[in-house]
């Protein structure tokens, strides 16, 4: 079997189930190989009942005791069963599984592995995965179990049986590294990394075959990006603009005076333009630190000068939010600069105006999401692309919409902390401009680390800034195992908090899984602060504004990075109002109290992101939730900064050489972007 073949042509994967591993991306046996695990299951040793921690998977072993009984509705039927050690009683449910009745007996000894919930004050096993009798659970014990992406329909246990005979079947045998570089850096081999990344034997030849991975994924990003950097190098700048003289007028009207930081960096940006050579820049800052209005100022200078500006957003309610402020400046201050939005959710009729009005150049200023890198967009005089959060596109896209132009000034900007040294690999044909202040008028967040006792607190505390005219975000609990589930998840916690808050507050909540009107609607109705409370997923991670905002909580924070946590946070504390962020951890554990407690000591992205990194120890990858920062398939780029150095110095070593096997070198094929 050869890496392109259909996955079709492994037994037991018909049309049907074709169907659903396309929807995650896998098409042939090769996709399915680098299909890389989630995270892993760890079987470890039972725990007595009365040490379970809502919240967390666990293991524990007791007898069943009574009989089970069977109840809900027909459509639902709930089955329940009590489990009993020494040290207590465990209430155990099932939804729509009442043949368990017929098969586990009063007295029996079993082992239950599942997530712990709390329901009506007292801890509950959900949907465990059952071991009985309870020796079966040996066999599993202190192994480690892939976890896959699913989609609706698609079970772990089918993926898990296809990646098996994938590996079986191909020749894994060729090598793809140089050999000096797999000695020199202890990379283990490729066909040893793939079988170990899927069912790792323990966790030491797991990390073996991560890093192997880790390191291939950044040499070829970084080769590629090399190549990209050759060919922009010193463009010569066709766009030669001076500061438009209305620019000083609107920064005169402004409502607040820039920052010292946005001065400098605009400074920057508009010397770029003026220059011989053309602009190609990278502008980082922390959430919050104004990026937006710098871009406005690079855009409306394009478009004075007589040329088209872009910025593209990677979603849909990001690209309106900028669109809406920036029609809003211009009706404000009287400026006659024509803008356009473009996204994907907008009806034929609506993109055929916009493309028109991009096409024959009377729109100067377009912003849009990945709607405007399609094929069927065609600019009139592009001067200027800008990506806003570059983290969340690949280097790809960024190329792509420069091309949209010819050698456009190219501007992107990014929240994401990466210190310098990180920065000048990753970001390799960029120069560098950093926002490192606050608008002044901000009052820092306050936080606080709290275990789920405190809801009830944190719900009522709610109530009272919402009384006094403030409005509030919720991060919900993370479903991982698919995004429709995350979906009802979000949908059911919205409707247990309107309960709780009563009627003259209005819950709203926004997923993934919404069509994008419906995310707008929601949007809007936030915005206008129509809705007080707004519950959802991690969606609004992204550059969202609105001040008036000034409580978050997040649930589960324990299950989030510190950088991710850092950036959600972001989303308060914009406004004039003192802010409020509560992390909640359904965790009690020590390690997780001290990382958390880093968000409580500084507001600092950057030293938030070292700090959990020398916390977590470039080990500790279980059960956690990556930064997922800049799409990588595997690496992560602060867990991994070490091997993102190597791999750096890997890639000066062969170009230096000019190594033959640059020459052979696989097409650098980049994850696609998520887009929500
Ligand atoms: P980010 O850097 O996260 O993209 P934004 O550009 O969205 O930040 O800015 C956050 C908020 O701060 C916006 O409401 C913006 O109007 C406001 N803002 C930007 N610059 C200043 C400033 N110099 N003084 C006060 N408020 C500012
Ligand atoms: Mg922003």
């Amino acid at each position: 079997m050869v890496k392109a073949a259909k996955i079709k042509e492994l037994k037991g994967i018909g049309e049907k189930t074709e169907k659903l591993f396309q929807k995650i991306g896998v098409n042939t046996v090769g996709d399915l190989i680098r299909y890389y695990p989630r995270s892993y299951d760890v079987y470890e040793e039972a725990v007595p009942i009365s040490e379970l921690e809502e919240g967390r998977v666990m293991t524990v072993t007791g007898a069943i005791y009574g009989r089970v009984q069977v109840g809900g509705t027909p459509r639902m039927q709930v089955t329940t069963l009590y489990v009993k050690d020494l040290t207590g009683t465990l209430k155990v449910i099932w939804f729509r599984m009442p043949f368990l009745r017929n098969t586990l007996a009063e007295g029996g000894v079993i082992t239950l592995r599942g997530r712990i919930g709390v329901r009506g004050g007292g801890a509950v096993m959900e949907h465990p995965e059952i071991f009985y009798p309870s020796a079966k659970y040996e066999e599993k014990r202190g192994t480690l179990q892939p976890v896959y992406t699913l989609t609706a329909g698609l079970t772990n246990n089918a993926v898990i049986k296809a990646v098996k005979q994938a590996l079986d079947h191909l020749d894994l045998t060729s090598e793809s590294l140089p050999p000096e570089i797999r000695l020199k850096y202890s990379l283990a081999e490729y066909n040893y990394a793939l079988k170990e990344i899927h069912f790792p034997e323990d966790k030491e030849s797991f990390y073996h075959a991560r890093n192997r991975l880790v390191f291939e994924e950044f040499l070829e990003f970084i080769l590629a990006l090399r190549k990209l950097k050759d060919g922009s190098d010193q463009l010569k700048n066709e766009y030669v603009m001076e500061v438009h003289p209305k620019i000083e007028e609107f920064i005169e009207k402004l409502p607040f005076a820039l920052t010292g930081a946005q001065k400098k960096v605009w400074g920057e940006i508009a010397k770029d333009m003026s220059s011989d050579t053309v602009m190609s820049r990278l502008v980082q800052g922390d959430v919050g630190s104004g990026k937006t209005i710098v871009a406005v100022l690079a855009l409306m200078n394009a478009a004075l000068n007589g040329y088209q500006g872009a910025m593209m957003a990677p979603t849909e309610v990001l690209a309106r939010q900028h669109y809406e402020s920036i029609t809003q400046y211009f009706e404000d201050y009287g400026i006659p600069i024509k803008t356009v939005l473009l996204t994907g959710s907008m009806t034929a009729k609506e993109k055929r105006r916009a493309y028109d009005r991009i096409e024959c150049g009377l729109a100067k200023i377009i912003i849009g999401t990945h709607a405007l890198i399609q094929n069927a967009v065609n600019y009139d005089n592009l001067a200027l692309v800008i990506t806003d959060e570059q983290h969340r596109f690949g280097v790809k896209q960024r190329e792509i919409f420069a091309g949209k132009g010819s050698a456009p000034h190219v501007l992107v900007m990014s929240a994401t902390p990466i210190p310098r040294t990180l920065a000048i690999i990753l970001y390799g044909d960029l120069d560098l401009s950093v926002i490192d202040e606050l608008p002044a008028n901000r009052l820092p967040v306050k936080n606080c680390v709290v275990d789920t006792g405190y809801r009830k607190t944190a719900y009522n505390f709610m109530k009272k800034q919402i009384a006094e005219g403030r409005q509030c975000y919720v991060i919900c609990p993370m479903v991982e195992e698919s995004e429709s589930l995350e979906a009802e998840n979000v949908t059911d916690y919205a409707c247990a908090l309107q309960e709780e808050l009563g009627e003259g507050i209005v819950v709203d909540y926004l997923h993934g899984k919404m069509k994008q009107k419906e995310k707008d609607a929601i949007m809007d109705r936030f915005s206008r602060r129509e809705s007080h409370v707004l519950v959802s997923t991690t969606v609004i991670e992204v550059g969202i504004d609105v001040p008036n905002a000034a409580v978050m909580l997040i649930e589960n924070s324990e299950r989030f990075g510190l950088a991710q946590l850092h950036q959600l946070r972001g989303r308060v504390g914009r406004g004039k109002h003192q802010s409020y962020c509560i992390f909640m951890s359904g965790s009690k554990a020590k390690e997780t109290r001290e990382r958390l407690d880093i968000l409580n000591r500084t507001n600092d992205g950057f030293k938030i992101a070292g700090e959990d990194l020398r916390l977590r120890g470039p080990g500790d990858l279980f059960g956690i939730r990556q930064s997922g920062l800049m799409n990588f398939k595997i690496a992560d780029v602060y867990q991994d900064a070490k091997i993102l150095q190597q791999a750096n110095e890997a890639a000066d070593w062969l170009v230096r050489t000019n190594h033959e096997w640059l020459k052979k070198l696989p097409k650098y094929e980049e994850p696609s972007s998520v887009i929500i």
